[in-house]
Parts: structure tokens; C-alpha cells; sequence
């Protein structure tokens, strides 16, 4: 059996009238690299400070490493984070902070070389930090999240404001961070940014969970059906049936992408038969294979139910 690295059930988190997260419903195996995807403002750092006892929830209820969120002390030991840029003194070098940051936090100061060498930094260790590329800056963030070598490790927007090499780097290191048991979720709000290094994929929008899953399954999941009603006023009902059919739907103007699990002629079968016993009319339906990134990008843009 999996055990879960973070559960949410309901989760919310509401700020007067806007709601940042809005029921969210996250399980999230031991072990995975989880790319945390959704548009700015979609609720990504609202959803991280909550589980790290940042934020409290409006309602829902979270466990992250199996204690509840309301007891951050209980786990946070374990939990290594950078949400936003951490507090580094630029006057210090990149191994003086470390130790800084290890002192206080209790840590053994001995990791400090290994750590530089996985993030990319061996070498610019006795730099002062003030002198620090971005890049190098949000990787010497990396190493301090490391630091107490974390069994959850949350990464809030590494690569935000990289170049295209900075990009990669992250990217690469991200890659790296896997393995021993270690959980990391990271966010971003480029798909394509993650979806080479992360096993696992958590799509939200609007504070709400469009996909989770294994990655594989998101990209093997491209094919779909279209579906479109004779007439546009049963586009909506005609995507009311098609999500209590289990699909996954989607809308596209004047017509409906269907992606579900299994065998499509099936899958055309059962949808044509619902279809007509609820008395619509179909005047398309067949298979269609959408990019990945057509496919996350009509999610994201609304069309997901
Ligand atoms: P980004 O990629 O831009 O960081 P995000 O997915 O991390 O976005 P959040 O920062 O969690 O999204 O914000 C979700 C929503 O909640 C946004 O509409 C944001 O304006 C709102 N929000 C976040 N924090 C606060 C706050 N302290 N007070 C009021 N509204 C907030």
C-alpha cells in the first residue's frame, strides 16, 4: 500500500469575497516529483502555505506525512520549503548562509558541501551571495530547504523569473532532487516547464483540482472523443452527461472533448447511447488526438468541468 506524502479533503481558503482555494481534494503518493501546475492566481502558494501551517484554512481539512495541518510542529521537521526568496544575507557567502541557516534550524553543517555540489553550486560556494545570479540565488534556496534532508520538500515557483539556461538548470536539479523516499511538489505555471522531470501531476485552476494523477496517464490521456450536439443549447447537458460518465470534458466552442480511460469505440458507444436516450442529437463524435499542451491550455482556459 502507498502511503500519502500530503492528503487534502475540502480544502478551502477564502479572502472576503474571493475564494484562493476552493474545495480541493489532493492525495499525493510518497515518493513522487509532483509538478503543481495552474495559472497565477490559480491558488498554488495559497494551497503550499496552508500545508505548511502558513495560512489557515477557511475549511477542508489537510494531513501532510500523516499529521493533521493543524499541528505543524508535528511534521514540519520534516518538511523542507521555499515559498518566496528566502532571507539571505548578501554580505555572506553561499556556505556562511548555509551554516546560518543550519545553526538555527539545528541541522548538521557537514551536509553543507554535498548540498552545494547537488544544487550546481560547488565551486561558488565562498561568493557572496549578493553576487549570485538569480538562479544561483533560488538554488541556494534549494540547498537550504535541504538542509535538515526533508522528507517532503515544496518548491513554490523555482523557475519564476530564469532564463531560459537558469530554466534548465532548475530543471535539471529538480530532476536530481528525486529518489530515497523523498516526496518533492513543485509549482509552476508552464506545464512544460515540469512535465519532463515531475512523475506525478497536480493541474489546478481557480483554486480547483483540473487533474491529478501520474504524468504518463496525463499525456497517454490525450486521446479524446468530440462530441458535438445538433443543436449548441445541449452543449452544456450534453457535458452534465458526459462527467456523470466519468469523462473528463472539456469545451470547445460549438463542440466537446471527452477524454476518458479505455477502449474509445467503446467509450463513442456509451456516449452516443446516453446522448440519445437524454433525446440529444449528435452531429459529431469521433476520436481526436490533442497536444498536450491544447490539452492544458483549454483546461486551464475554462473549458474543463
Ligand atoms: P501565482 O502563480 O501568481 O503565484 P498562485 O497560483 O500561487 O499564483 P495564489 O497566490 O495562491 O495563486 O493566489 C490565489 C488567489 O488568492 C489570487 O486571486 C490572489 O489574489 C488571492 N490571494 C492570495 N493571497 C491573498 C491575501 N493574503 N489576501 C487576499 N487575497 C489573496
Amino acid at each position: 500500500m502507498t502511503t500519502s506524502a500530503l492528503s487534502t479533503t475540502g480544502l478551502t481558503k477564502r479572502y472576503g469575497e474571493r475564494t484562493a482555494v476552493d474545495g480541493l481534494d489532493l492525495e499525493l503518493p510518497t515518493g513522487v516529483v509532483a509538478g503543481f501546475v495552474g495559472p497565477n492566481g490559480a491558488g498554488k502558494t495559497t494551497t503550499m502555505a496552508m500545508l505548511l501551517g502558513l495560512v489557515r484554512p477557511t475549511s477542508g481539512t489537510a494531513a501532510v506525512l500523516g499529521h493533521p495541518i493543524d499541528h505543524p510542529s508535528a511534521y514540519l521537521h520534516d518538511v523542507g520549503a521555499l515559498i518566496e526568496s528566502p532571507a539571505f544575507y548578501p554580505a555572506l557567502t553561499g556556505i556562511e548562509n548555509l551554516r546560518v541557516f543550519a545553526t538555527v534550524g539545528g541541522h548538521d553543517p557537514d551536509r553543507i558541501p554535498a548540498l552545494l555540489e547537488l544544487v550546481g553550486l560547488e565551486g561558488r560556494g565562498d561568493d557572496r551571495y549578493r553576487g549570485y545570479s538569480l538562479g544561483m540565488k533560488q538554488r541556494l534556496g534549494i540547498a537550504s530547504a535541504l538542509l535538515g534532508d526533508p522528507k517532503l520538500l515544496i518548491l513554490d515557483e523555482p523557475s519564476n523569473g530564469l532564463d531560459p539556461q537558469g530554466m534548465r538548470e532548475m530543471r535539471d536539479l529538480i530532476g536530481r532532487l528525486a529518489g530515497s523516499g523523498r516526496t518533492v511538489l513543485v509549482s509552476s505555471h508552464v506545464l512544460s516547464e515540469l512535465e519532463q522531470v515531475c512523475d506525478w501531476l497536480v493541474l489546478i485552476d481557480t483554486g480547483r483540482t483540473l487533474y491529478q494523477g501520474p504524468a504518463a496517464d496525463f499525456l497517454a490521456g490525450s486521446d479524446g472523443l468530440a462530441v458535438a450536439p445538433e443543436r449548441p443549447e445541449d452543449l452544456l447537458a450534453l457535458a452534465d452527461l458526459l462527467v456523470a460518465g466519468g469523462h473528463l470534458v472539456e469545451v470547445r466552442d460549438d463542440h466537446l472533448m471527452a477524454f476518458m480511460d479505455g477502449d474509445a469505440k467503446r467509450a463513442a458507444a456509451a456516449v452516443n447511447r446516453a446522448a440519445f436516450d437524454a433525446g440529444i442529437v449528435l452531429v459529431e463524435l469521433h476520436a481526436q488526438r490533442s497536444s498536450l499542451e491544447e490539452r492544458y491550455l483549454s483546461m486551464v482556459q475554462g473549458g474543463a468541468l
